[in-house]
């Protein structure tokens, strides 16, 4: 049995996706079996596990309407060049394009329709350790599909000064789908990314965060580190461009806590 994971958080361009794909470069290179879900129309996830979202043959569209199995969707992670490095483990992609956004008002009418993913993912659940799943930026039925289907929520988010603000909307969104849909899910962490230990009020709000939310927040600290800015640019996780990057090394050290955190804990 895999556990399944959400990184989510509605605010755009947090890092959820840079979190995603290296987490699972990451866990991959310490010996996970990894699938990687894109539930984002804009296929960034996809794109940065080397895999061309416009190519797919199936993606997670076909998969939520029910046209394809995930086991037919799945394609492995490409790392071309890079994979000639040692320790470059693939992982599995279930790749999104723009056909997902269609997919938001084609489900309505379909029966269980928050309950698709969890569905499509049962098929496979046996063939992986851990699921990731990349969230849109959004409360959307998209999302709320990932939810439905995740044991826990990784929060990727920066020491600014609304970040706290905008928690409460996730976290109440969070509890909602708890009472009604997924007794299961609860946060697993709040990951800080993009991290500059010299401004001030990131430290500021890094403590805050530590205060309100205590061990939730995952001692591994993100930085702001340009390889992993630019590895999407060739795609490719940083972990996998340059896996001595500060970056990369701080995604395995995360990787290794993640392991560690979800070993102590009983799975529901
Ligand atoms: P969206 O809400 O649009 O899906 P997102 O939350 O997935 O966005 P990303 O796409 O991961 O956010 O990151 C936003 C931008 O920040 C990207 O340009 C990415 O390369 C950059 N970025 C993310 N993490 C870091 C980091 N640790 N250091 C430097 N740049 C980063
Ligand atoms: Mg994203």
């Amino acid at each position: 049995m895999a556990y399944i994971f959400c990184i989510a958080n509605q605010k755009g361009g947090v890092g959820k996706t840079t979190t995603t794909i290296n987490l699972a470069a990451a866990l991959a290179a310490i010996g996970q079996r990894v699938l990687m879900i894109d539930l984002d129309p804009q296929g960034n996830a996809t794109m940065g596990s080397g895999v061309d979202k416009r190519q797919l043959q199936h993606s997670i569209y076909d998969v939520l309407l029910g046209e394809s199995s995930l086991a037919q969707a799945r394609v492995k992670s490409v790392w071309g060049e890079a994979a000639a490095k040692p320790g470059m483990a693939t992982y599995h992609v279930l790749g999104a394009n723009r056909d997902l956004a269609g997919a938001e008002v084609e489900l309505v009418n379909l029966d269980k329709r928050e309950m698709r993913l969890k569905q499509a993912i049962a098929e496979v659940v046996n063939d992986y350790d851990i699921v990731l799943i990349d969230c849109p930026p959004s409360l959307s039925l998209l999302t709320l599909n990932g939810l439905c289907a995740a044991h826990g929520v990784i929060v990727p988010m920066q020491c600014e000064y609304f970040a706290l603000e905008g928690l409460t909307d996730l976290v109440n969104t969070i509890k909602q789908v708890h009472a009604n849909l997924n007794k299961d899910l609860k946060i697993i962490g709040l990951l800080r990314i993009m991290f500059d230990p010299r401004i001030t009020l990131q430290q500021q709000v890094s403590d805050q965060l530590k205060s309100h939310f205590g061990d939730k927040v995952f001692n591994t600290l993100i930085p702001r580190n340009v390889r992993l800015a630019e590895a999407p640019s060739y795609g490719l996780p940083g972990v996998v461009f340059d896996p001595a990057a500060k970056g990369s090394q701080a995604f395995i050290d995360f990787a290794k806590e993640l392991v560690q955190r979800f070993k102590q804990e009983p799975q529901s």
